[in-house]
């Protein structure tokens, strides 16, 4: 007989269910994920290109996309996601959640993961830091709350990706930069200023697409949780995933101009930074009301997240602060400009490849 799923908790009763994120490595999650990608595909630019998404084994943490041969006119486009990014962004949060502090009363952990740090460059050491911990049970809600945020940090993760095709980058890198693949992770011949750029526009576009489907996509809106889905809520979830995806996942941590020349991608608090002025422009347009929620839920959560992060020797935590700090100094705030400003030259080598309207120029 099958098992029947248990919904809710019951006080004192609750379920003890143990997460394995080698579920997201069958045929049967692959199938769901490529699901998730069609529709993602779908709500952001209808049939305009066609994407294949595939799901490879390296265990390293690549995305990489490839121009297919075109499919009855419309242009064909493959994306390769490594099964290593799913499992990463999955234990990552059960380590998080398994903190009863975080979004506490949804749900509870039995256990919270003894782990010294989430600063691994693979799942792999993840796996292994885990392996020796005590087995963590998580209530039926917290799985709920945990699938959802997992859901959330994926689609943040996916759209990036379409929009890297979408707003043009990938077409415009293929046919004038010599390049026969676009990476996520190189620069795929670009300068540093250049491919931070173009990483700060997808990110843009991504939180912008992130809220709207969330407050206004009637099929998204029904996929939240019950309890999580009034507008503070939504927006406390939306901050937990820029923060832990720009903060928890491989990302640079620098402390001068100078580091800024060695990275493919903006630092992680000017990367946060990006995103949340963009939610506040997107929220000023069509939700005016919101803005001070969003601004006051941001502050109130910020450092809160950041201190009760895994961290044995408090290095993770001094880096970041220091990352922090440099990006809202003097000479931080005018590489962000500098970096916005330079949108302005590429925006029109752009615009003959994009399949969206770009940003109008700064
Ligand atoms: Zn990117």
């Amino acid at each position: 007989m099958k098992k029947r799923p248990i919904l809710f908790d019951i006080k004192g009763l609750e379920a003890r269910i143990k997460l394995d994120s080698s579920r997201l490595d069958t045929v049967e999650y692959h199938k769901k994920f490529e699901g998730a990608v069609k529709q993602l595909i779908k709500e952001i630019v209808g049939d305009k290109f066609q994407l294949k998404a595939n799901v490879t084994r390296e265990n390293t943490f690549s995305i990489s996309i490839s121009a297919l041969p075109a499919n009855g006119g419309t242009k064909n486009y493959q994306i390769n996601f490594d099964v290593g990014l799913f499992r990463m962004l999955y234990d990552g949060l059960y380590i998080l959640l398994s903190n009863n502090n975080t979004f506490s009363g949804m749900g509870i952990s039995h256990l919270k993961f003894d782990i010294p740090t989430l600063n691994v460059p693979d799942w792999n050491s993840l796996d292994l830091a885990m392996a020796n911990n005590e087995d963590v049970h998580f209530s039926a809600k917290r799985v709920t709350l945990h699938s959802f945020l997992y859901d959330l940090c994926l689609s943040f993760i996916i759209r990036h990706e379409i929009r890297h095709i979408a707003n043009g980058h990938v077409d415009y890198l293929l046919s004038n930069n010599n390049v026969a693949l676009f990476f996520e992770n190189s620069s795929n011949g670009l300068n540093y200023l250049d491919s931070q750029t173009l990483e700060m526009d997808v990110d843009s576009c991504v939180t912008a697409g992130i809220l709207d489907g969330l407050l206004n996509n009637e099929l998204q809106k029904e996929q939240i949780p019950d309890e999580l889905k009034g507008t503070r809520e939504i927006f406390i979830c939306v901050l937990f995933c820029l923060q832990f995806l720009f903060f928890c996942m491989p990302s640079v941590k620098i402390t001068h101009q100078k580091n800024t020349t060695k990275n493919t991608h903006p630092n992680s608090s000017l990367r946060h930074f990006f995103c949340f002025t963009t939610a506040i422009g997107y929220l000023q347009d069509n939700f005016p009301e919101y803005v001070d929620l969003f601004v006051t839920l941001n502050k109130e959560n910020f450092w809160e997240f950041i201190m009760g992060l895994p961290d044995a020797n408090g290095l993770d935590i001094s880096k970041i602060e220091k990352d922090f700090e440099w990006t809202h100094s003097d000479e931080g705030v005018a590489y962000a400009d500098k970096v916005w400003d330079n949108w302005n030259n590429l925006k029109p080598l752009l615009e003959k490849y994009a399949y969206l309207k770009l940003a109008p120029l700064n």
